[in-house]
């Protein structure tokens, strides 16, 4: 059994809470630690039982709270050597016993959770996006990403849920204020995902045993949840996939998902 909860996402802030019977572990602390711990509590869930933070990649709205949460709570951080190196602001704030280096690819165990992470195409030092199962569950997140190849889809596939990014609606972006070179940034093979893209992804990954998703880390400007939710829904139609099929649901940016379970 695996629970998620999405604690805050999107281009403002992004913390994910993950749950067995016996584990919590967060991933990512991009809001202030004052912010996660009200989350948390106004989820009934005790920042002292909070395992370990995974971090995917070392920008501002993935890390903002992580050092000072790791150094009030004592919680393990674990993130790749490269993604360490672009963060040594956090990395002086965490005590030496708390640092811990995974690589991509290589499987880790956090007590009863396997975590299984796969690279992640996007302008970060060492970006990547985490599977992690327990009882052979699976559950996937995946954010931050320009494009998805055959190979982010092999690590998506046989998850019973995920969590992917829908940040954007192309028609949006192309006539928003943002300067050229910011929306090219942001379209290109290293940047955000798009609401069709997400919704498309979705649809190919019924076929091995997809039920639940949510989408997240919309972008303030370029979209709002009922379009993210509208287009995925049309893109799934696009391929033959009635939404009785999978439960979908929209992440907020300021608040708690309800829980989703899978099992
Ligand atoms: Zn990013
Ligand atoms: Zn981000």
């Amino acid at each position: 059994m695996l629970k998620f909860c999405s604690l805050y996402s999107g281009s403002t802030g992004n913390s994910l809470l993950v749950q067995s019977k016996n584990t919590n572990i967060l991933i990512d602390a991009g809001v202030s630690c004052k912010k996660i711990t009200d989350a948390l509590e106004n989820i009934n869930v005790n920042v002292n039982d909070i395992s370990a933070i995974l971090v995917t990649h070392e920008h501002t709205d993935h890390i903002q709270g992580l050092g000072t949460l790791s150094k009030k709570y004592n919680i393990p951080v674990f993130a790749t050597s490269k993604t360490w190196d672009n963060m040594k602001e956090q990395k002086e704030k965490i005590s030496d016993n708390n640092i811990k280096y995974f690589n991509i690819s290589e499987d880790f165990e956090i007590e009863d959770l396997i975590i299984k992470s796969f690279k992640t195409p996007h302008d970060a030092a060492d970006s990547c996006g985490f599977s992690i199962i327990n009882n052979n569950t699976k559950i996937s997140i995946a954010t931050d990403l320009g494009h998805i190849d055959n190979k982010i889809f092999d690590s998506l596939s046989g998850s019973k849920f995920i969590m992917l990014e829908a940040n954007y609606e192309p028609e949006i972006l192309k006539y928003s204020h943002y300067p050229f070179a910011l929306k090219q940034r942001i379209l290109g093979e290293n940047g955000h995902l798009s609401n069709h893209i997400a919704g498309q992804t979705l649809a190919h990954l019924v076929d091995s045993g997809l039920e639940s998703a949510i989408l997240g880390h919309l972008s303030k400007e370029n979209n709002f949840p009922k379009l993210a939710y509208e287009s995925a829904l049309e893109e799934l139609s696009n391929y033959g996939v009635s939404k009785d099929f999978i439960n979908l649901t929209v992440a907020n940016r300021d608040k708690p998902s309800n829980f989703i379970e899978v099992s």
